[in-house]
Order: C-alpha cells, then sequence, then structure tokens
C-alpha cells in the first residue's frame, strides 16, 4: 500500500461481534526506533503491563485509557493517511484481542509493526507483522520475566532490542547475543537508557567488540523529549 492510501482499512470485514481493546492513545508521528525510523506513522498505545522496568518512559500507559472497538480503531488509523502502523503499549500483548487487531491491520494493507517487551509469548502474532522484542537487561529489574522460548518464533523481518542502563547491561547483551546467535536470526538492536549511558561510549563498545548489533538512539526523544502522543 502507498503512502497516503490507508482508506483501504475502512472496507477490510467486520467480525460478526464488536471486539474492544483498553487504549490509551492513538496519534500521528515519527517511528523513533527500530528498522522503521524515520517513517511517518501512527501509534495504537495499548493501555497495561505486567512489568516495570525501572527505566519505563511510558508508566502513563499503565493505568486508565478507554474500551474502543476495533472497526473505530482502524477507522482513526486510517483517517492519518500513513502506511505504517505501531501497536505498543504498555504491553500490547497483555490484552489477547490485540492479535486481532494486528491482523486486521495487516488485511488493510499497513506495514505494521509491534513493539513488545519480551516476557510474552508471540507464537500466535500474525507472521506479516514485524515484531521489535525486548529482551530485558539486568538494569531494567525485569530481566527474569525474559521468555527466551520466543526467540523460536523470530523470523528474519523481526528485531530484537536490547536497552542499556550499564556497562554490566552491555555486557549481559553481547552475551546473550553470541550465546543465542540472535543476529543470525534477525536485526539486533542496542539502545542505552537516557541518562544513564553515554550513547558514545555505548557506540565505540560496540566498534571495539565488533559486535554484529544496530546501534540506534530514540529519534523522538531528541525531537520532542518524550513528550506524550509523540
Ligand atoms: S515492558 Fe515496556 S511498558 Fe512495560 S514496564 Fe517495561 S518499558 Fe514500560
Amino acid at each position: 500500500m502507498s503512502e497516503g492510501n490507508a482508506t483501504v482499512a475502512s472496507t477490510t470485514s467486520a467480525p460478526a461481534t464488536a471486539e474492544r481493546l483498553r487504549i490509551t492513545e492513538i496519534f500521528h508521528s515519527i517511528q523513533g526506533e527500530a528498522d522503521a525510523i524515520g517513517w511517518r506513522t501512527v501509534f495504537v498505545r495499548l493501555t497495561g503491563c505486567p512489568l516495570r522496568c525501572v527505566w519505563c518512559d511510558t508508566e502513563y500507559s499503565f493505568y486508565g485509557g478507554g474500551w474502543r472497538d476495533i472497526d473505530d480503531i482502524l477507522a482513526e488509523v486510517a483517517s492519518h493517511g500513513a502506511r505504517h502502523v505501531c501497536v505498543t503499549g504498555g504491553e500490547p500483548l497483555a490484552q489477547k484481542r490485540c492479535l486481532i487487531l494486528l491482523q486486521r491491520l495487516c488485511d488493510a494493507g499497513y506495514d505494521v509493526s509491534l513493539e513488545t517487551s519480551g516476557a510474552l509469548d508471540v507464537a500466535a502474532v500474525d507472521p506479516r507483522v514485524r515484531k521489535v522484542m525486548d529482551l530485558k537487561a539486568p538494569g531494567s529489574g525485569e530481566s527474569a520475566r525474559n521468555l527466551w522460548s520466543n526467540l523460536q518464533h523470530l523470523l528474519p523481518h523481526d528485531q530484537v532490542k536490547f536497552v542499556l542502563a550499564s556497562r554490566a547491561d552491555y555486557e549481559w547483551a553481547r552475551e546473550a547475543v553470541a550465546g543465542h546467535a540472535i543476529d543470525r536470526r534477525c536485526m539486533v538492536l542496542f539502545s542505552p537508557v537516557h541518562g544513564k549511558v553515554n550513547p558514545r561510549e555505548l557506540a565505540e563498545w560496540i566498534i571495539e567488540d565488533k559486535l554484529p548489533v544496530r546501534f540506534q538512539l530514540q529519534l523522538h526523544k531528541l525531537l520532542w523529549n518524550d513528550a506524550p502522543g509523540h
């Protein structure tokens, strides 16, 4: 589907019964990370997360939100006329009907990505979706939640993201990539926690160790300092 030709979303056949999801926000911005960085994107942020990463930057998505029909969500997504849609959270897979939303978005012809914590099973995610899956380093406080069996379900278009809060996190991630040959499955992203790891230092560690990973800074933090709605 070409950029600006998103009205096809509203023509997708609707399920017999209304399917609803709890939504924190739907907004139109620039993708700030991963493989689709820089693309104009509609973000659908689902409410709720069973994790509590110490450096979480979307705590406002843990509670609240409003129930929305999937048809209604698709109509709002279509109104922005973007080719890329990112389903994020919170942890979007914590709501089972997220799988239906992902499928409906793919059926409508969007380029769909899913940002997920790596703690919930991704096996049933539509294979057309690009999964951007975290693996939580110890500095997150949630590394015990990593569901390592998820690695088996990664496709070449998926991405595994490590968000690193220290040199110790970096070394842990380096060993995880090597130990599980993650770079042979899909793209691997290393990103510093804002204010915890000097980005230049992280870049230099990656160069020094000749790692098969892609360094990234979050573009939306540079552009909008992480304000909600961007
Ligand atoms: S998984 Fe994501 S949304 Fe949930 S606490 Fe961690 S960083 Fe925040």
